[in-house]
């Protein structure tokens, strides 16, 4: 054993918003956690649309009284079809008092979730910090070995990669992606605007792709706009004042006058998953182990669900934490909903993108009959917040 080499019960690479609550749900069950992140290169200017079991999850971890001040919640969702096509869907307006919800779910700055999750993290007796990279993984018969940027050793039995789209988690597990890309991307912005938005989310459904505008706290909005990469990249090197008019047209002036934040993202719409969420004493959480595009508030959604599983497992196994078994267990819970979730998000966006007119028809009349039909339309709406696969524990808001 090297003289720097510290052991715990599992390591945790990268402190990004599924990592920070990976470690915090195995600390807050007991588990010796070891937390290695280094901070990311560029602030993220992004939300998220945290569904209710998240918000339950965030609670149930001490997290959620640290950001609710911050968080916006969602009481409706509005689609509206803006493309100029022969056949255009109704307008629908979901609400979350038709399933017996206050709100859908909230939407937060990624910045103030992740505070919120750093806060957290540091108050618990059961979790390590190193705040640098993990340079090199090696996978042992019984451990994993991490070598840090700083030159230390951390092993132990099981290591979770949270380490974001290009994982080096993952590769040390030699699992490959499945990978498609997209002729789009989404330009990222958030706006201040003279009419309230009235806890309402609006999706216009345009041909490149959607324009959704979600609650923020106060006259307070974040876009997400999903354009052809060259149009992303010209709206995003747009003055202030000029991306605010082109803003305020493509929303209809809906909420009438706007004023735009200086910081702008552009992401190019990929989905990449991977083949296996565990393998090799690794299991994959978040972007680590399925990016998909931003459509439908999905991704991290589903990242705090992987890193709830993995907490629970732990907590549950008797011994050994990265025993083939339990990693089995949890690449056969989280698949369903990761593949049924990365299918759906696929399925809107190209039947957005189709010219054919029989897939804008079967488009247009699935939200027609989601309009009319009220049973359909509570199960969908179900469906989206609180998903029919398999959840774990947290999600309901007990301690794993
Ligand atoms: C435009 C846009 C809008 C979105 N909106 C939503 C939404 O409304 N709802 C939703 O649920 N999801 C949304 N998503 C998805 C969501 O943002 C991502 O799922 C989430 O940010 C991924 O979090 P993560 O912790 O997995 O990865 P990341 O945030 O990428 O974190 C990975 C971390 O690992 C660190 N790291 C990497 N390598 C190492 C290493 N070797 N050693 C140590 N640390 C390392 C990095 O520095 C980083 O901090 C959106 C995505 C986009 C692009």
């Amino acid at each position: 054993m090297g003289t720097h080499r510290k052991t715990c019960e599992v390591v945790v690479v990268g402190g990004g918003p599924a990592g920070l609550t990976a470690a915090i749900a195995l600390a807050a069950a007991g588990v010796a956690t070891a937390l290695v992140s280094r901070r990311p290169p560029a602030p993220d200017n992004r939300t998220t649309a945290l569904l209710t079991g998240s918000v339950a999850a965030l609670d149930a971890l001490g997290v959620w009284n640290l950001a609710r001040e911050h968080a916006a919640p969602l009481a409706a969702i509005r689609i509206v079809d803006d493309t100029a096509r022969l056949i255009r869907a109704p307008e629908v307006l979901f609400r979350a008092e038709e399933i017996g919800l206050e709100a859908f779910g909230h939407n937060i700055e990624n910045r103030h979730l992740v505070a919120a999750l750093e806060a957290r993290a540091a108050a618990l007796a059961h979790l390590a910090r190193f705040e640098c990279g993990a340079a090199r993984v090696a996978i042992g018969e019984d451990r994993v070995t991490i070598w840090l940027d700083n030159g230390e050793e951390i092993a132990a039995p099981l290591v979770v990669g949270a380490d974001g789209r290009g994982s080096l988690c993952r590769a040390a597990a030699g699992i490959e992606t499945e990978t498609r890309s997209y002729p789009q991307a989404a330009l990222t912005v958030n706006l201040a605007h003279a009419r309230p938005h009235a806890g309402i989310s609006t999706e216009f459904h345009t041909e490149a792709g959607p324009f959704t505008l979600v609650p923020l706290p106060g006259n307070r909005s974040s876009l997400v706009c999903v354009v052809e990469p060259l149009e992303a990249e010209r709206l995003a090197g747009l003055d202030d004042a000029t991306l605010a008019e082109e803003t305020e047209r493509r929303a209809h002036s809906i909420l009438g006058r706007i004023t735009v934040a200086a910081e702008r993202g552009v992401f190019r719409l990929a989905t990449e998953t991977a083949r296996a969420f565990a393998h090799s004493r690794v299991v994959l959480v978040g972007e680590a182990a399925h990016v998909m595009p931003p459509i439908g508030a999905q991704g991290l959604n589903l990242g705090l669900r992987d890193a709830a599983t993995v907490a629970e497992l732990v907590a549950d196994a008797r011994e050994d934490p990265g025993a083939p078994a339990l990693l089995a267990r949890y690449d056969r819970q989280r698949r369903l909903d990761v593949t049924s979730r990365t299918l759906a998000v696929d399925l809107l966006n190209r039947t957005l993108l189709s010219d054919v007119l029989p897939v804008q028809g079967a488009r247009g009349f699935g939200l027609y009959l989601l309009d009319r039909i009220g049973p359909l339309r509570r199960a969908v709406m179900r469906e989206g917040v609180m998903p029919l696969a398999a959840q774990p524990r947290l999600m309901r808001g007990e301690l794993p």
